[in-house]
């Protein structure tokens, strides 16, 4: 499967680097014992990374009082390192033609139902435009794998959203979630100011992968595995990696996660930017194997075990989750969650009161609308974000230096974040919320002990009340 040509590598750092041997041997040598799994957990407390053999300890734990210090590990590692913070956005999908066939996605090319579509580029501004009246800073724009979908088309799109701006409203950072690109095409990507690029493995087991994904380029593992290499080649540095859970054993996954960033480390001296771990969803015409299905007790502990296993890298979760999910995980660390999501095309417009299968990837499990997600945090005390500043600056691997440089999360995530709350109060929130959310900001205040720096951010939030938009640190 591997061919140097075809991935046009220019040295060695290109090639495949899952062997599913070394992984398994990790998993079924792990024996783990109290103290160990103590010990590893204080390991990541102490802002280390952990090794394969040690995750592969916390993925066998099974003793039900160790589950809990594991969760317990990565609340507390939360705690300590990121804080009260959870960035929001939301995915746009831009077209659900595909030739490919990967056996557990609704827009898959032998599904004949689905109604196939892609948006205009004044569909896709429509769409854009309902989605800053609502508050959204941040999206992702998602697309099937068709040759009309090209590094230009993708370009396009990505220019477009940023062009649009209505009201105070504007999107100001596009990430995309697409399929792999050649080097030359992630060039034409990165030209148009992407800030993420994010694709997900689906399953780090070539074998599994091989037998879900049955027809067209997606077939090529190790074409998808290099994607990413591929794409710092192109100056792309800020990347995304994932795991579709339910296709294969959730335990190699999350070794293979580790892998992957390891081979990120070990190549680019840093690691990915954000890890994904979306579990299958019902989908139109679903055709997999059931047996992997991952059940919520192991879900919820292996997101902890991914904090403490690389607890400086961002973890995403999604409306996929429920909602009794989400809540229980966004104490495990998890930075970025999407909210008032739907994933129709044109789904922002339209918005239909049910969903349909029939129109979309696979279904979701929290629909509510961006306002409903901004109460909910901000009443738990979490304090909503729609920073962009370090992309803006320049500041590439945000997560890496909220955990590595002292004083990062108080000296700009922090004040960031409250920043762009309060713009959203100002412009988006209905009464109730904003009155809770200035309520949260004049508490937050109270924990800045540098006087100088709190006066200045005291001061930037009375500009945002007399109408400034998008001050920042
Ligand atoms: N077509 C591109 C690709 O496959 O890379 C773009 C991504 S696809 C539209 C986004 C992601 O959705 C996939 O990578 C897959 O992990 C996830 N996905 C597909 N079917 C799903 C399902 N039934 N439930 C949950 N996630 C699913
Ligand atoms: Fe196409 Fe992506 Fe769905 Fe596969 S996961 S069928 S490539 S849209």
């Amino acid at each position: 499967m591997y061919h140097p040509q075809k991935y046009s590598i220019p040295d060695e750092r290109m090639k495949p680097f899952i062997d599913p041997v070394e992984i398994w041997d990790f998993i079924n040598q792990a024996k783990p014992e109290k103290q160990q799994v103590r010990d590893i957990i204080q390991k990541s407390l102490d802002k280390n990374r952990l090794t394969l053999q040690e995750t592969a300890l916390l993925v066998q734990t099974t003793d039900p009082e160790l589950i809990e210090e594991i969760k317990e590990g990565a609340h507390q590692l939360k705690q300590r390192i990121y804080g009260e913070r959870i960035v929001l956005f939301a995915p746009l999908y831009v077209g659900n033609l595909c030739v490919n066939n990967c056996s557990y996605c609704g827009f898959r090319a032998g599904n004949t139902q689905q109604k196939r579509s892609t948006l205009t580029l004044d569909d896709l501004a429509a769409q854009v435009k309902v989605l800053e009246d609502a508050g959204q800073k941040r999206l992702i724009l998602v697309y099937g794998e068709h040759p009309r979908y090209n590094p230009e088309f993708i370009a396009e799109t990505v220019r477009t959203v940023y062009g649009v701006k209505s009201g105070n409203g504007e999107i100001r950072r596009v990430n995309i979630n697409a399929a792999p690109l050649d080097i030359d095409g992630f060039r034409t990507v990165h030209e148009a100011k992407i800030g993420t690029y994010q694709i997900f493995q689906e399953t780090y087991h070539e074998e599994t992968y091989g037998k879900v994904h049955l027809g067209g380029m997606k077939r090529d593992f190790n074409w998808r595995l290099t994607a990413l290499d591929r794409a710092q080649e192109a100056g792309i540095d800020d990347v995304g990696i994932g795991a579709l859970l339910g296709l294969y054993d959730w335990r190699f996954e999350v070794l293979g996660l580790v892998r992957h960033v390891n081979h990120f480390e070990a190549v680019y001296n840093v690691g990915p930017h954000t890890i994904s771990f979306p579990r299958i969803q019902n989908a139109s015409n679903l055709n997999i194997d059931r047996s992997h299905l991952v059940s919520d007790a192991d879900f919820t502990k292996l997101v902890a075990i991914l904090r403490l296993a690389v607890p400086y890298t961002g973890m995403i979760l999604t409306a996929r989750e429920p909602s009794a999910v989400r809540d229980e995980v966004l104490k495990f660390g998890v930075s970025q969650i999407d909210g008032g999501t739907n994933i129709q095309i044109k789904g922002y417009t339209d918005m239909a009161e049910n969903q349909d299968l029939e129109k979309e990837q696979f279904q979701i499990n929290d629909n509510r609308p961006l306002n409903e997600i901004m109460d909910e945090l901000i009443g738990r005390g979490l304090i909503p974000s729609f920073c962009t500043s370090c992309y803006r600056m320049g500041r590439t691997g945000e997560h890496f230096m909220e955990f590595s440089v002292p004083g990062f999360i108080k000296r700009f995530c922090q004040p960031n974040a409250m920043l762009t709350l309060a713009e959203y109060l100002e412009d988006y929130a209905p009464p109730a919320t904003k009155e809770k959310g200035y309520q949260l900001i004049e508490k937050k205040l109270t924990e800045f002990d540098d006087p100088q720096f709190k006066q200045r951010l005291i001061e930037r939030l009375a500009l945002i009340k007399q109408g400034k938009r998008d001050l920042y640190f």
